[in-house]
């Protein structure tokens, strides 16, 4: 189903839209496991008619799930687009498509959320990531150097 908005209603007044689309509706196609959403994703927004476009403002929260990076971990982190803005003209070349009167606002909700996902999700900040954990808990090398000194001076003692 989607979000799908009729725009004879909307030619009357100021649409209020509140609600939860499943990852189904919103139909991610996320084919990588880098990302997933498996939980519902909550709308609410505020749809006008400006002139002849749609302009659908609001708020978007879900919850993604990524895998980390450096550690490949999964976590979970908050999806949030506080300030969601959406123009849609219903005219015109660049026109939405318009079916009985109906706009589907789901495909432009899924793009500009995916344009929020993280370019490189990290479990946490610091994140040492698989190798870099074994490097930082090796023995500390800052009196090798006096070791091996003194282990010429054990030799050179033998050669004596
Ligand atoms: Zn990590």
């Amino acid at each position: 189903m989607g979000l799908i908005i009729n725009l004879r209603l909307l030619s009357q007044e100021t649409l209020l839209l509140q609600g939860e689309l499943s990852p189904a509706e919103l139909d991610f196609g996320l084919r990588d496991d880098m990302f997933n959403i498996s939980l519902p994703v909550k709308y609410d927004l505020e749809a006008e008619m400006v002139d002849d476009a749609m302009l659908v403002r609001g708020r978007l929260s879900a919850e993604l799930e990524c895998e980390c990076v450096r550690c490949l971990k999964s976590f979970t982190r908050p999806l949030e687009l506080p300030e969601l803005t959406l123009h849609l003209p219903l005219t015109g070349e660049e026109a939405v498509t318009i079916d009985n009167d109906n706009v589907d606002l789901t495909p432009y909700l899924r793009e500009d959320m995916i344009l929020e996902f993280p370019q490189h999700p990290l479990c946490k900040p610091d994140c040492a990531g698989l190798k870099k954990i074994d490097k930082n808990q090796a023995p500390k090398t800052g009196d090798e150097p006096e070791s091996a000194a003194s282990a010429w001076a054990e030799l050179n003692k033998l050669k004596l």
